[in-house]
């Protein structure tokens, strides 16, 4: 369902030496969008990369333009009197194209809502800023066999408010998977995968639910980005930890199938 998408979703890491590090092992590395002549168009993966807001600057201008910049928040509206809040305005002042919104951190450990979240999302996508659009379970829903219902729901509050879907990607990030190295297996990321496919054709629109890219995140790393790749309804990874590494995180890039 479109160009393979990876995204590096950076969190709180990093410090101005590591992400000099970093970009200048990102600017070096061999994409698989490089290969060009080997590789129909198509297969070119749309990499992306988010780093923390105050070194936001530094990467979109010394990123080669193969990679994408991303915010990992923004505000709901409008700048002005919001003390610790960055605008939609300013991410697109300095070049950034997309910012991840719903990320599970940012629900469960901030406190956000599905309607300041869905509604952050309008705003951003109104203003031609892309949107990484974040949904997920908890172990404990997953184990009371809700995780449908909470991913439904999470999408909703999205599909309620966006005025297209056409700068949307949609992260599946189960949220025991993240960041403890339990990665969902491929069956389990493909299932949730499909039934958010499903979702959409049903309460979007069909042309939307084959257009959407579902990416996965949780674990991925250099290691099993492979076999998740192979599965049908995988059209990508929105990677934490191991976006971190240079080479891992081009590994995953190239992973595209
Ligand atoms: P990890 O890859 O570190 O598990 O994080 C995933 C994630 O939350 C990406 O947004």
């Amino acid at each position: 369902s479109g160009k393979f998408f990876v995204g590096g979703n950076w969190k709180c890491n990093g410090t101005k030496d590591s992400i000099t590090k970093l970009v200048s092992d990102l600017n070096s590395a061999k994409l698989e969008s490089d290969v060009g002549i080997l590789q129909p168009l198509f297969f070119n993966p749309y990499v992306v990369v988010a780093p923390p807001f105050v070194y936001l600057d530094q990467v979109t201008s010394s990123l080669t333009d193969r990679i994408e910049v991303s915010a990992q928040n923004s505000w709901i509206g409008k700048g002005g009197a919001f003390t610790g809040e960055i605008s939609v305005e300013q991410l697109k002042d300095i070049g950034c194209k997309w910012v991840i919104l719903g990320h599970s951190e940012r629900r469960h450990v901030i406190g956000e809502d599905d309607q300041f979240i869905g509604k952050k999302a309008a705003f951003a996508l109104n203003e031609g800023l892309g949107v990484i659009a974040c949904i997920g379970e908890l172990l404990e829903e997953r184990e009371a066999g809700k995780t449908f219902d909470v991913c439904f729901q999470q999408l909703k509050a999205f599909a309620d408010v966006v005025p297209s879907w056409d700068n949307i990607v949609i992260a599946y990030e189960p949220v025991w998977a993240i960041g403890t190295g339990k990665v969902a297996t491929p069956q389990q990321a493909q299932e949730v995968h499909v039934a958010v496919r499903d979702w959409l054709k049903k309460n979007v629109s069909e042309e939307v639910a084959s257009k959407t890219r579902i990416i996965y995140g949780g674990s991925v790393n250099g290691s099993n980005c492979g076999e998740l790749a192979k599965e049908e309804d995988i059209d990508g990874f929105l990677v934490g930890g191991a976006s971190l590494k240079g080479p891992e995180f081009a590994t995953i890039v190239n992973s595209v199938t």
